[in-house]
Formats: C-alpha cells, sequence, structure tokens
C-alpha cells in the first residue's frame, strides 16, 4: 500500500539517529499505518486492545517508581524502574512527550523478562504502534499479551 503524506513525514523523524538514536522502525520498511493495522488485527485475535496494555504496563512502571532504581515486588512480577534527565516527544507530533524512563520486569514464575519506556508505552497506548520488526524496542504484541497475562488480569490493579 503506498504510504500517505502525513505518514511519510512522520516516518522520516522515526528512523534511526532522528528523535532517538537507534530510531523506532528497525529492518521495517512497511508503511506506518501497515505496521499498526497488522498489529491490530494480531490483537483482536486475542481479543486484547492495545490500551489494556498500555494501562498494564504503566501500572507495572508506577509500582517500580516506588523505589526508583530499586527491584520492587509487584504480586507476580518484579519490577525495576529507572530514570534519567529529560524527556522525549512523540514521533506522532501529537505535543505529547515522555520522561525518560525505563522499566524491567521479570514474571516470577516463568523468570521471563521485558523492558519498555514511557514512550513505549505511549506508543502502544495512544497510536497502538509497537515500532517496526527489528527495532530494538519493538514488543511483539502476542509475547507482550502473555506476558501481562492478558486478557484476564495478572497485573495488580491500583484503584
Ligand atoms: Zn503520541
Amino acid at each position: 500500500m503506498k504510504e500517505n503524506p502525513r505518514d511519510a513525514l512522520l516516518r522520516v523523524d522515526m528512523e534511526a539517529g532522528r528523535l532517538i538514536k537507534d530510531g523506532f522502525l528497525g529492518e521495517d520498511h512497511r508503511p506506518l499505518s501497515d505496521i499498526i493495522s497488522q498489529d491490530l488485527d494480531t490483537l483482536a485475535g486475542l481479543q486484547v486492545s492495545h490500551v489494556e496494555l498500555g494501562r498494564a504496563m504503566r501500572r507495572l512502571t508506577r509500582k517500580g517508581m516506588a523505589a526508583i532504581g530499586e527491584t520492587v515486588d509487584a504480586g507476580d512480577y518484579l519490577v525495576k524502574t529507572e530514570e534519567y534527565m529529560g524527556w522525549l516527544g512523540c514521533p506522532f507530533k501529537d505535543a505529547r512527550r515522555a520522561a525518560k524512563r525505563n522499566t524491567l520486569v521479570r514474571d516470577k514464575a516463568t523468570n521471563k523478562e521485558m523492558r519498555w519506556s514511557d514512550l513505549t508505552i505511549h506508543l502502544i497506548e495512544e497510536h497502538a504502534f509497537f515500532q517496526g520488526k527489528g527495532s530494538a524496542f519493538r514488543l511483539e504484541p502476542e509475547a507482550l499479551a502473555a506476558f501481562l497475562g492478558l486478557p484476564g488480569a495478572l497485573v495488580p490493579q491500583d484503584e
């Protein structure tokens, strides 16, 4: 499918060396709309929404924020969140920005680990953008949903 002009512009900023050193696209040459729609199809098959995934990720990051740089017990998971100076702007140019904060989560039962930044959470929650194939920060929707125990609710609720 041909890329629309707006997406083509967004895509330029997602390449390596623009907003962030490694970019958001990896080796993925598909139009943005195709990357997003294929991941949405995967999620539809799993009956999980990108918003639910983003919220579950954010809840875990908040647990880690209780003790920055330390490993925090969060029920079925261990969470370690680290913060750095500064902010990262959203490449979709919605005037949103994310603190430079990384979260490493380990599932106690399986010892499996996943890591994400606050910007990654925003991209998934708001834009259904899991990043391009081959990007160091891409999270595969299926693996992420399984890790977070969704659909269902392994991740502890705040409220
Ligand atoms: Zn955004």
